[in-house]
């Protein structure tokens, strides 16, 4: 009987483990999809990462991105403007909806320059760095959705998986597929293979503008 209870505990672990192996693999699959899809947007501000997605308890579903008092916006990619309006929550806010079917949105705008309807190529400028709705400083509250903007966020996604990993404090770059640009002593822009920003941090410290 023992015998018995002690092989059905080994394939009961055994399935276990490769349930668990499949569901990596499928997280791995979705992650590469999203790499292949997403590959060539170019990031869309400029500033230090002050919040990450799913932070506060899971209800934030977004990255923030503090900058410079009506800096610029940029498209990620190339999609249409398919909202372009003023929110309670989320201020001044466009929502673009790009051709592979994803949506990307930036909100807390100073101002929005462009308007429903049009279309955006990658790298636009579409709006001013604000602190516009529920926002407590100047920051662009910047959300991906894989598929379409959801009242319960259920597309949304990490921006991290679509720019590579960073952490809050981190200084980033916009219209680079790559933000974690350190700057160089010249005061180009380059990237960084360990992604530290260490030197970014110091010169932007001097307050010298550099990069974009
Ligand atoms: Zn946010």
């Amino acid at each position: 009987m023992l015998d018995f209870l002690k092989r059905i505990l080994i394939v009961a672990l055994m399935a276990i483990c490769v349930g668990l192996i499949l569901i990596g693999g499928r997280a791995e699959a979705a992650e590469n999809s999203i790499n292949k899809e997403t590959n060539e947007w170019t990031f869309p501000a400029k500033g230090e990462i002050s919040d990450v997605f799913d932070s506060r308890g899971g209800i934030h579903k977004g990255l923030d991105i503090a900058g410079k008092y009506k800096s610029g916006v940029y498209a990620v990619a190339d999609g249409k403007v398919v909202r372009s309006y003023y929110s309670g929550s989320y201020g001044n806010v466009i929502f673009i909806h790009h051709d592979n079917g994803y949506e990307t949105v930036y909100a807390h705008l100073n101002k929005r320059i462009v308007n429903e309807g049009q279309k955006v190529k990658k790298g636009d400028k579409i709006g001013l760095m604000g602190n516009t709705g529920q926002s407590t400083g100047i920051h662009l509250h910047f959300e991906v959705h894989k598929g379409k903007w959801k009242i319960h966020k259920e597309n949304a996604i990490d921006p991290f998986l679509v720019f590579g990993k960073g952490e809050i404090g981190q200084y980033v770059f916009a219209l680079n597929h790559d933000p974690y640009g350190v700057v160089n002593v010249s005061g180009k822009l380059t990237v960084s293979e360990t992604k530290t920003n260490n030197a970014a941090r110091a010169f932007i410290g001097k307050n010298i503008e550099v990069g974009i």
